[in-house]
């Protein structure tokens, strides 16, 4: 008897010291990428000379995007085929697109994500006018984000780049405290050189991987600032040490 209830209480041991270890090697959860391909359904956002749709467009960038990030990121996306996320059929193309707009703003807080980005192409009067844009919701973690979007569009596309702006009227960018948030206008349909470009696998493939390199960098330079921020405060406990003793 006294030898079963030995191995018993082995047996608990290991069993708790192989869970414990097990639980000590959990790998860091993945973090959650919310991806907007713009408009959708109904709404088919800017239309160019040659009949390019916006919205076809935007999804084709943003499901080779979630492809890019699917292994690394928890990816979730506003949309995978062309619809609109409005709540009722009857009301005006106005009420619609409002209603589409704040159902995508809801997923970000729905989702729980850790950045969100939300994939356009712009249109303007003048034909001349083309690059990138990039719209961050107030908050300093979408600006630092923002600027590394804006950065790597320069060096991956080698096109033309603008200063990002800070945005609070469109409702998607509205209220956004901490989560890092993006609209990325990724060319201009009204120029028919980047028309003609956007309409191409080959760069479509290349703003995905400007967006995808951008949120791993983003991570990056994150953690390194957190990093920094912790020895600071190991450095002030530590002298802080120093004068008690003292
Ligand atoms: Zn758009």
């Amino acid at each position: 008897m006294k030898r079963i209830l030995i191995l018993l209480f082995l047996a608990t041991f290991i069993t708790i010291n192989l869970t414990s270890n097990l639980t000590s090697i959990t790998p860091e959860q993945k973090k959650i990428i919310l991806i907007d391909p713009g408009h959708g359904g109904f709404d088919g956002g800017a239309v160019s000379k040659r009949k390019t749709i916006e919205k076809f467009l935007n999804l084709k960038i943003a499901l080779k995007l979630k492809d890019r990030l699917k292994d690394k990121y928890d990816v979730v996306m506003t949309r995978e085929d062309d619809i609109s996320l409005h709540n009722k059929d009857k009301d005006g193309i106005k009420s619609k697109k409002q209603q589409d707009l704040a159902n995508r703003r809801k997923m970000i807080d729905d989702s729980n994500c850790d950045l969100f980005v939300s994939i356009h192409l712009n249109k303007f009067d003048s034909p001349n006018v083309k690059g990138c844009q990039v719209y961050y919701a107030d908050n300093e973690k979408s600006k630092i984000f923002a600027s590394i979007l804006n950065e790597n569009f320069g060096a991956i596309t080698g096109g033309k780049r603008r200063v990002p702006k800070p945005n609070q009227a469109y409702i998607i960018l509205k209220n956004i405290e901490t989560t890092p948030s993006v609209i990325f206008e990724g060319g201009f349909l009204t120029n028919a050189e980047e028309d003609a470009m956007l309409n191409t696998d080959e760069y479509q493939s290349k703003l995905a991987e400007v967006i995808e390199k951008s949120i791993d960098d983003y991570f990056i330079k994150i953690k390194s600032m957190e990093n920094d921020t912790s020895n600071t405060t190991n450095e002030n406990n530590t002298s802080n040490t120093t004068i008690m003793s003292n």
